[in-house]
């Protein structure tokens, strides 16, 4: 396939996607970050990343931290937290993603509330104050309120797989793990006035180059403001790695990661889109070659060591903590002391 036939309705993508061509990979990349540069400019927004605990009431079947697995399992207290989100407003990030397995008891969600009202009243000296993203999973519509109401503005929630029969596979069939459910998170979300964040995995099992671009075209639909989508990694211990189903090899799922990246960013040009983690997994340079292939928001692992290890959803031995200083020494510009909101849902706002 030559560049110059792609087209962005579902056929042309779903081509593109399972086009396997260097030159064409290639030059699809260098348009997706020239559009980037020419529609949001270069710079990439930070995000510390705390991962608040690994105890998770789900089994989703592809997850390391799942209810079912046997792992040590963690939670960082308030202060451990609090401490964490200092290192970020030390460090000009500007913005932190506070993330952690699903859990609904009421213990969990105050500790949440107090949290945010907590970071919301840091003295940082800076304009505005750290914001905050949330990644927590499935909660209820009041829960979506109370934490909204105190100070998170973000909310990052996957739909995994846009197609409910694949959603379906990829997790247990009972009411817990919802296709239908998690839609409706995703709606509430909205409705409330975050900016609602979703993603899905690439190169699961079972998954065809024709899911993968109806999962970019749901995207579109739901009109998202910010993006976060990584390749699938089998973590060694999950039901859907033991259950042997066949999946697209490492540099296949790495190649598909960042191409998943450029085609968003040609069919939503002025969105967020995460550089994820688990490109990280799979090339130590993942997330700067995500970044040029029209990423814009990296979201550097500040959680303490210790713990970090722990959250451990698929094998990642080689995680670095930070790689703000490679994009630094690439004279890539970074948004330090920002928000970084994106530009799509701003200029919503003002509509
Ligand atoms: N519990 C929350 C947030 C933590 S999980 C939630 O599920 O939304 C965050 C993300 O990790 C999930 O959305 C999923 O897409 C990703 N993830 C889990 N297991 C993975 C795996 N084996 N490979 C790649 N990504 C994985
Ligand atoms: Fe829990 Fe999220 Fe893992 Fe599912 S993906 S088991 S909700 S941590």
């Amino acid at each position: 396939m030559r560049y110059s036939d792609l087209t962005l309705d579902r056929e042309g993508l779903a081509a593109a996607i399972a086009c396997e061509d260097a030159a064409f990979e290639e030059a699809l990349r260098e348009e997706a970050y020239r559009v980037k540069v020419a529609t949001i400019g270069p710079e990439v927004y930070l995000r510390g990343l705390i991962e608040v605990s690994n105890i998770c009431v789900k089994n989703c079947l592809y997850c390391g931290i799942r209810r079912g697995i046997s792992c040590q399992r963690y939670e960082l207290s308030e202060d451990e937290v609090l401490a964490t989100a200092q290192i970020a407003a030390r460090r000009h990030f500007g913005s932190v993603v506070i993330q952690g397995g699903e859990r609904t008891d009421a213990a969990f969600v105050r500790k949440i509330t107090r949290l945010l009202k907590a970071i919301k009243s840091f003295d940082t000296g800076e304009d505005p104050p750290l914001g905050i993203t949330l990644s927590l999973g499935e909660q209820s519509r009041d829960v979506y309120e109370e934490w909204f109401d105190a100070g998170a503005h973000r909310y990052l929630l996957r739909i995994e797989s846009s197609n409910p029969d694949l959603f379906r596979k990829i997790h247990p069939d009972d009411p817990l793990h919802s296709y239908d459910r998690r839609l409706q998170a995703l709606y509430d979300l909205k409705e409330i006035g975050y900016q609602a964040g979703t993603g899905a995995m690439i190169g699961m099992p079972f998954q065809t180059a024709a899911d993968m671009a109806d999962d970019l075209l749901f995207f579109k639909e739901f009109d998202a403001p910010m993006v976060g989508m990584g390749p699938y990694n089998p973590h060694p211990d999950t039901p859907l790695t033991i259950s042997g189903a066949p999946y697209p090899s490492a540099e296949r799922r790495f190649s598909l990661g960042l191409k998943m990246i450029a085609l968003l960013r040609l069919l939503m040009p002025d969105i967020n889109i995460a550089a994820a983690t688990a490109l990280e997994i799979l090339d130590p340079c993942g997330r700067e070659k995500g970044i040029m292939s029209g990423a814009n928001v990296i979201m550097p692992n500040i959680t303490p060591a210790e713990q970090m290890i722990k959250y451990n959803l698929y094998d990642r031995k080689t995680l670095n903590a930070s790689n703000v200083d490679d994009l630094k020494a690439k004279g890539i510009p970074i948004g330090f002391s920002h928000w970084g909101d994106s530009k799509h849902f701003r200029r919503k706002e003002l509509d």
